[in-house]
């Protein structure tokens, strides 16, 4: 017997109607490259997606073709999210810090149409046209008088298209399984890797991410996404704010702690979202000037291991509760948040913290497993540690248009493999230790590459670190800490030895520290350990 409700497809375009009926004059704030704000509101945004859409149509583009955008965070490339996705187009959102070849790689393997590009990136276009085949428009998302000069062929003006068109529109109903939005992997190994979204895992994923324990985006919040919409859709920022009818800041390009500070006092910022890199720029200013954090109360601090001293600094220093969330662009990401239980309220200091810097519990539609190496799977004892595998409706089910990625990333199950390593307690908190390609195996046992980094940038001194493990004759690998120091200091080595003998255990000390100006990133702000292990391959351990 089937249930008697109605069979409403969940679709994107329902989140952008619900904000501009319900949430209406909620403002959206956006920040412009010369740092001015621009302001409207919900319903401006609505009407203006309507017209993109509309144009769009006009420019010849049909349901399922994909568009590209290469922006920042801004007003614009909010309108582009609904106005593409809403009437089944799909939104490829391009990282433009990829390196060139792998930026041709996707827009030809996505054979975006049209791509729509923020003036600040339209050098970068330029350069690859010649190898663009598909792409039969390029849009600069910019008003006619700032249209900057260039060499890309018919560039159309983004306000002239808008001009050009009314904004009445019905957004039209389809199947919520059709695809929405494109985001590839940046990699650091082989070709990126799309993940393709759907309405419905979308719409899914917003409404689980605007859960009290999971991002718990309410109307009276005033949300910043720091992190950036040509990633993971910002954490599905975009579409969570219109949902619970939050005002929305988009920061544009201006990222460091200043900036970002400022405009968190302005604005009366609520809730940021952003990773370690972006955390550390913003504490230093409001560690020297007192200011930025007035009214935040919650940050998430995600996509790689936040250290355990960068979430009491925000606790301690600033009253802003820091949650540390995990997540991946095949989850789109959400996955698991760092939230008490009512057990804690009687817990000790110690086992608070302990919690907090977990990478916390899953949301409810996400299921985790862990397995050792022959597939079988571990238990959920806090102890045991085993290679992460994940379900759940918004996560992918394979990889666009690449059957070789696709047959490798799952389990005989369909689970899905994250390619992390971790333990889960018995409360389901998950605590990442590393990488599966980045464990350093030291006599038999494995020694947590992430836990060693947060120790180390525990100490004053210490900037960033990075943990390798290094070929020994004796047991197999041995950790070599790479370290940047903090501005005006020098790194006292037996003294960070000693700083770290009471923080892991004896045997995980790294055998040698080596201290360097700067750590190479992904594209997505990670460490780039395959760089550091082919810069370090010839370094000599004093043990070896
Ligand atoms: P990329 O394009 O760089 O691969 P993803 O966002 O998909 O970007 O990266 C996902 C990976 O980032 C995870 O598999 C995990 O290794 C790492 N990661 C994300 N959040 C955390 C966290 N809180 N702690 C540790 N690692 C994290």
């Amino acid at each position: 017997m089937l249930g008697m409700m109605m069979d409403q497809p969940l679709l994107i375009s329902s989140l952008i109607e619900h904000a501009a009926r319900f949430h209406g004059d909620t403002e959206i704030v956006s920040r412009e490259t010369d740092r001015s704000l621009f302001r409207y509101t919900y319903a401006d945004a609505s009407a203006r997606a309507k017209r993109i859409a509309k144009a769009l149509q006009r420019l010849g583009t049909a349901p399922g073709d994909r568009v590209g955008t290469l922006a920042w965070n801004s007003h614009r490339h909010f309108e582009l999210y609904y106005g593409i996705s809403g009437t089944g187009r799909v939104l490829h959102t391009i990282n433009p810090r990829l390196f060139p070849d792998q930026l041709r790689y996707i827009i030809n393997h996505a054979a975006d149409q049209i791509l729509f590009i923020e003036p600040s990136f339209v050098g970068l276009v330029e350069k690859l046209v010649p190898d663009l085949p598909t792409v039969r428009h390029y849009v600069i998302m910019a008003p006619k008088a700032l249209m900057p000069a260039t060499s890309l062929p018919n560039a159309l003006c983004y306000e002239d298209l808008i001009e050009a068109e009314t904004p009445e529109l019905e957004w039209p109903r389809f199947d919520e399984q059709s695809a929405s939005s494109l985001c590839y992997t940046s990699g650091t190994t082989g070709n990126p890797k799309g993940a393709l979204y759907s309405h419905r895992s979308t719409v899914l994923h917003a409404f689980g991410s605007c859960a009290a324990d999971m991002l718990g985006v309410g109307a009276a919040d005033c949300v910043l996404p720091v992190v950036p919409m040509f990633h993971v859709n910002a954490w599905g920022i975009p579409y969570s704010c219109p949902l619970a009818g939050a005002k929305l800041v988009l920061p544009g390009q201006h990222l460091d702690g200043e900036s970002l500070c400022t405009l968190f006092d302005q604005e009366g910022v609520t809730f940021s979202l952003g990773v370690p890199t972006i955390w550390l720029g913003a504490l230093k200013y409001a560690d020297e000037t007192g200011k930025g954090f007035s009214s935040i109360k919650r940050v998430i601090i995600g996509g790689s291991a936040a250290p355990p001293s960068m979430i009491e600094a925000f606790d301690k220093k600033h009253g802003v509760r820091a949650v540390h969330a995990w997540g991946m662009t095949e989850m789109s990401p959400l996955g698991t948040a760092a939230c008490l239980k009512a057990r804690h309220a009687a817990a000790s200091p110690e086992a608070i913290t302990r919690v907090l810097c977990s990478q916390g519990r899953p949301s409810f539609l996400v299921d985790l497993k862990i397995t050792d190496e022959a597939g079988e799977r571990l238990p959920h004892d806090g102890v045991a540690v085993g290679n992460l595998y994940v379900r759940g409706p918004w996560v992918v089910r394979g990889y666009y248009n690449d059957p070789d990625a696709s047959a490798e990333a799952f389990d005989a199950e369909g689970w899905f493999k994250t390619g992390d390593v971790c333990s889960i307690d018995p409360d389901g908190y998950v605590r990442i230790t590393d990488r599966s390609k980045d464990v350093i195996k030291s006599g038999g046992e494995w020694i947590s590459s992430i836990d060693l980094e947060n120790a180390a940038v525990g100490h004053p001194d210490v900037a960033e670190a990075a943990v390798i493990g290094l070929a020994h004759p004796r047991w197999d690998e041995r950790p070599l800490l790479i370290i940047v120091p903090k501005e005006g200091r020098t790194i006292d080595k037996p003294a960070i030895m000693s700083f770290l003998a009471d923080k892991v255990a004896k045997w995980w000390l790294p055998d040698d520290i080596a201290v360097v100006e700067q750590l190479p990133h992904t594209a997505t702000g990670k460490l780039l350990k395959t760089k550091l292990r082919q810069d370090f391959a010839d370094y000599k351990l004093p043990t070896a």
